[in-house]
């Protein structure tokens, strides 16, 4: 009898495991939490450093699972993961014969650093606004007129002790030097700043947007973290900031605040842990068995990983890793 497996979690990692094992003729079903799949792509406009819509990507792979034998379930919670199974919120037991977890992350809750003001002061926005927005074809001040000065502010939520999360999120910084060329390409008489404390371009083609972003399009960066945003009678927001290159105190105002915000790991991670005996590393990011020869496998026998479940990834990276999982996965099942 063919041996089933489950992915829980429906993004681009969990779409792209169950599709491959289909190939490798294994049954897979997929289960998802919301009542679409797709994960955080479904909201993203352009990715880097292509500027590829994110809905091709998205649209091409829900084609391709259309096309495959894989069973489906979508608004389906799992409450606990097993080497043998799942159970869904609803109680249901679920038996499979290995389990992918594909989770993914959760974006961090901008309100939690109240010194910004997101939320509570008019056109402080983050990254996930803008791509809102972009994907809408309409980026604008809270009262509808277009910026003429905007800033960008990165770790935002990432590197942060007071926030306990200690861990760079990886993509957030090329996220800002794309989304900075996206709104100075389209208001090109706005100035557009981008405070950083480093710049991490760590993926081909990265370093050259960030210097296209200079060079070409004269996008400022500033190192420097802004320490507090407050508003204006006019309805902007006044940022003050240390530039830590010339030492010099830097205050100013902006028509739009734009949090970068990072990726943290879900509260669901150490519910399974927990269940299953997996470990968590101190980020809360589930832990690989190791970094290298098994960085999909969980330690754990019958219980695999992909994406970013287990640490702050690309699309491509993810992509990548979940054909991996689906291959160690198959080997598995040959060997029990
Ligand atoms: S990628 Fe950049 S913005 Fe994101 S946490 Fe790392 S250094 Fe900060």
């Amino acid at each position: 009898m063919a041996k089933r497996v489950i992915i829980v979690g429906g993004g681009v990692a969990g779409i792209q495991t169950a599709l491959t094992l289909s190939r490798r003729g294994v049954p897979a079903l997929l289960l998802e939490r919301e009542s679409e799949l797709g994960g955080k792509l479904t909201g993203w406009h352009k990715l880097f450093p292509s500027f590829t819509p994110a809905h091709e990507v998205l649209d091409e792979l829900r084609h391709r699972l259309n096309e495959s034998d894989v069973e489906v379930r979508t608004q389906c919670e799992v409450r606990h993961v097993e080497r043998n199974g799942v159970t869904l919120a609803s109680g249901e037991r679920l038996a499979a014969d290995a389990v992918v977890v594909t989770t993914g992350f959760t974006l961090f809750d901008a309100r939690v650093k109240e010194e910004y003001g997101y939320g509570i002061y008019d056109n402080v926005y983050t990254t996930v606004d803008i791509e809102r927005m972009l994907n809408e074809g309409r980026v604008a001040m809270r009262d509808g007129s277009a910026p003429r000065r905007i800033a960008f502010l990165h770790c935002v939520g990432s590197r942060d002790e007071k926030v306990c999360q200690h861990h760079c999120s990886k993509v957030c910084c090329i996220t800002g030097v794309k989304q900075a060329m996206e709104l100075k390409t389209m208001f090109p008489d706005a100035d557009v700043f981008n405070f950083y404390m480093d710049i991490r371009m760590f993926g081909p083609g990265y370093e050259e947007m960030y210097r296209d972003a200079q060079q070409r399009l004269n996008i400022h960066f500033v190192r420097g973290r802004i320490s507090e945003a407050s508003p204006t009678l006019e309805g902007r927001v006044q940022i003050k900031a240390e530039d830590t290159l010339t030492g010099r105190p830097l205050k100013m105002s902006v028509d739009m605040l734009i949090l970068i915000i990072g990726m943290r790991s879900n509260a669901s991670n150490a519910v399974f842990a927990a269940d299953a005996g997996l470990q968590c590393q101190p980020s809360g990011f589930l832990a690989p068995r190791d970094q290298f020869l098994h960085n999909t496998e969980s330690g754990v026998g019958g219980i695999f990983y992909a994406g970013t479940v287990t640490a702050p990834k690309n699309i491509g990276e993810s992509l990548s890793e979940a054909v991996v999982a689906a291959d160690r996965v198959v080997e598995y099942l040959k060997r029990v």
